[in-house]
């Protein structure tokens, strides 16, 4: 496990999920079906959590998302799914939990954006509102300033008050300074309406690495509430992966951060979840937690015989996906596991001596076998046209072995 110290946060329970500092990294997720269409909300939401999400939002604009929000979290709930829902409300937040107490009662969390509750006294009006009912009904709410949508009065007093200077700052630096504002006093007003630091989670998203990582530094720096991490609107493909496991390894390697959001671009063809398992990724990169086992494989290069290193590389990845959902029940530590499958005899066996169990492949002018370790040595060489399905079986023997319910070890503990 990592020893990275976490800044010291208070801990929220979410539905029967805890955040905190006490508490793993939380990865969470949002749909991206319209909340009025309970099946397909629904659907998606069962994905994701299967994905491993361990909170999903849904999007409640308007009386059929808030209608179809409560018949999804019954459904949900009467399947025996807990996964807690967040309601992310925006301009009519206010409206939609006064006119439908069901639905404040149902959802676990209230995000709200402090841009997004109206301008003058009705922001303020509609703010308190919310925060309200959310005692009323002991629900923790989320501020989350997002510098899209950066609340323009405060943005424009920054900015005024910068002009006056005899040696302004930069805009960048305003909007910085206006982020943390808008998180550090709507936070404080929210404790002063009767919100209990215990409920309250705060995030400050911007769609640039280095601005990210700068707002909440600081953010860090002035409270001790319970910080969301997420680079919003971080694009799609390789570059939004990229971009969000950059400034999210840089908070989370300083000890920032409780619960993680990739916001990735949706693509045709691609499962939603695709952003619970970056954050996962992520997570599982760092050492802070363990999903899945890791398995080491080597890129490849010009000692590479053939491609039968590829694929049994895919081969035993796929294998192990479709197994880890049995597994997970059946094996307890299972996510723990470290296999290696190498190509050639460079890196081959002192890859394969670190893992738990690994393979090492002929490369080019190597004998046509391929030496197997198990807990750092040698077990037996493979020869001939078996070698994947002899490795499988060698995999399956070493996890009924040693994940048994008496030798298991609890990774993320
Ligand atoms: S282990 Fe061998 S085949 Fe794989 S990248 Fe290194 S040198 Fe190339």
């Amino acid at each position: 496990m990592s020893k990275i110290l976490r800044r010291q946060t208070p801990a929220v329970m979410v539905g029967h999920v805890s955040l905190g500092s006490r508490h793993p990294v939380v990865v969470q997720s949002m749909t991206d079906t319209p909340t009025a269409d309970v099946e397909a909300t629904v659907l998606q939401t069962v994905e994701l959590a299967e994905a491993g999400s361990e909170m999903v939002r849904w999007t409640v604009n308007d009386d059929a998302a808030a209608l179809g929000a409560q018949e999804g979290i019954r459904r949900l709930r009467a399947a025996g799914i807990r996964t807690p829902i967040i309601g992310d409300f925006h301009f009519n937040g206010h409206e939609l939990l006064k006119r439908h107490a069901g639905l404040a009662r149902a959802l676990d969390k209230y995000r709200i954006n402090p841009g997004n509750v109206g301008r003058g006294e009705r922001k303020d009006e509609n703010f308190a509102a919310i925060i309200r009912i959310a005692v009323r009904y002991g629900k923790a709410v989320r501020i989350g300033v997002n510098w899209g949508s950066l609340d323009r009065d405060l943005l424009g007093e920054k900015m005024g008050g910068n002009a006056r200077l005899a040696q302004p700052l930069g805009i960048r630096e305003v909007i910085h300074e206006a982020m943390v504002e808008s998180a550090m006093v709507n936070a404080a007003h929210a404790l002063e309406l009767g919100l209990s630091r215990d409920k309250l989670v705060l995030s400050a998203k911007m769609s640039g690495l280095q601005d990210t990582v700068e707002v909440y530094v600081r953010l860090a720096g002035m409270c001790d509430h319970v910080l969301h991490l997420g680079l919003t609107e971080a694009g799609a493909g390789d570059k939004g992966v990229a971009a969000s496991a950059a400034a999210l390894a840089i908070l989370l390697e300083k000890g920032i951060g409780d619960t993680i959001r990739v916001s990735l671009t949706p693509e045709p063809g691609v499962p939603r979840a695709r952003e619970v398992a970056v954050c996962q990724d992520i997570l599982q990169s760092l050492g802070f937690r363990y999903f899945f086992p890791d398995i080491t494989s080597c890129p490849g290069c010009g000692r590479t015989r053939s491609v039968y290193f590829q694929e049994l590389a895919r081969d035993v990845r796929a294998y192990v996906t479709a197994k880890m959902p049995a597994w997970r029940g059946q094996y307890p530590g299972i996510e723990g596991l470290k296999i290696a499958v190498m190509g050639c005899v460079v890196n081959g066996p002192g890859e394969s001596v670190h893992a738990d169990i690994g393979i090492s492949l002929p490369g080019a002018c190597e004998d046509p076998s391929a030496p197997v370790y198990v807990d750092g040595k040698k077990l037996t060489v493979l020869k001939g046209e078996r070698i994947r399905d002899q490795f499988i079986a060698l995999l399956e023997q070493y996890i009924a072995d040693r994940f048994t319910s008496h030798g298991a070890r609890d990774v993320n503990a």
